[in-house]
């Protein structure tokens, strides 16, 4: 991947590029956004770019540094942190204690993704790395919500906010897939500006168990299916096998159907909703939702979403939630 194929963040490549042409590359960068809207991809292009020997202010993708880069095999390039739950203060001293000179006159490049999964020593032994770098050296967090980093991480680096891709962008992407106009529009839509997971969205088999989980939640809120049967549905539909996380998309997906069905019936905005294919069923079935209905529900979503970060036991909040939701909603 050159510059040229990171689409959607034309502010972001400009900055960098512009870094490269008037050689002044900052020591410390902070890729903030959603993860799937290019952060780690921009992160590995820049140092290919460092790196490569045949094209100037760009990479070339063919060369052995290039390619020594994409297969993270590069002496000069450290990726800490990807896929992982935590970083521990061992993470960031692997990385400070290889800091040796970069070979081939090009720089090093330390990519700490999830930077805001780091324990407070992490941060700590990160920050004297970062108030005196080696010379040649370039330091890339990536974080999805910047605010969870210390301040004085955050006042070394220069910021950088990568931007939730838009729809249509997505959209043409699925299509470029093999998929129908209606299918990409729905999955477009359910991606929400991220290109994480989009080949499971793909799948048909998603697809088709999608539909029949969101019909049943539909069901059951309107008191025609029973519980079990909602979770049957469920345990067919969850494609992680991690039960937290599995909650927690159950616990997202939830939210999107109740959003769709305030915004449908209470605010007669069909534009923003993310189920777009239910959109005809939501408008017969729940039209009798009325305004004070629409802000008890939404509080009620407000509270168990934050109960859900911390509560031990996010299942039963989901389970809560549910049962209030219809609870309100009858
Ligand atoms: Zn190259």
């Amino acid at each position: 991947m050159a510059f040229s194929d990171i689409k959607g963040q034309d502010s972001i490549v400009k900055y960098l590029r512009n870094s490269l042409i008037k050689e002044r590359i900052p020591p410390a960068l902070l890729f903030v956004g959603k993860s799937g809207t290019g952060r780690f991809l921009t992160a590995k292009t820049f140092a290919k770019a460092l790196n490569c020997p045949n094209v100037k202010y760009d990479c070339c993708d063919k060369c052995k540094s290039c390619i020594a880069i994409q297969h993270n095999v590069h002496p000069n390039v450290n990726i800490i942190g990807r896929n992982s739950d935590v970083i521990k203060i061992e993470d960031i001293r692997s990385v400070i204690n290889s800091s040796y000179l970069p070979v081939n006159e090009g720089y090093r490049v330390n990519i700490i993704d999830n930077a805001d999964k780091a324990t407070v020593e992490a941060f700590n032994s990160m920050l004297k790395y970062l108030e005196e770098p080696p010379k040649h050296t370039v330091n890339i967090l990536i974080a999805e919500i910047a605010e969870l980093l210390p301040e004085t991480i955050r006042s070394r680096a220069v910021e950088l906010k990568f931007k939730p891709l838009n729809l249509s962008f997505i959209k043409e992407a699925v299509k470029r897939k093999g998929l129908s106009d209606e299918d990409a529009e729905v999955i477009a839509r359910i991606a929400n500006g991220s290109m994480k997971n989009i080949d499971s969205l793909c799948s048909k088999d998603f697809l088709k168990k999608r539909k029949s989980f969101i019909a049943s939640l539909l069901e059951f809120l309107l008191n025609e299916v029973t519980i079990s049967a909602l979770l049957r549905h469920w345990n067919d539909f969850a494609i992680s096998d991690n039960s937290k996380e599995k909650t927690r998309s159950f616990f997202d997906t939830f939210s999107t159907v109740i959003k769709d069905i305030l915004l449908v019936s209470i605010l007669h905005d069909t534009e923003h909703i993310t189920n777009i294919d239910f959109l005809g069923y939501i408008a017969n079935r729940f039209a009798f939702i009325n305004g004070s209905n629409f802000q008890r529900i939404y509080k009620l979503l407000k509270e168990k979403e934050s109960a859900l970060l911390t509560n031990a036991n996010p299942y039963y909040i989901l389970l809560d939630a549910l049962f209030q939701v219809k609870e309100v909603i009858r």
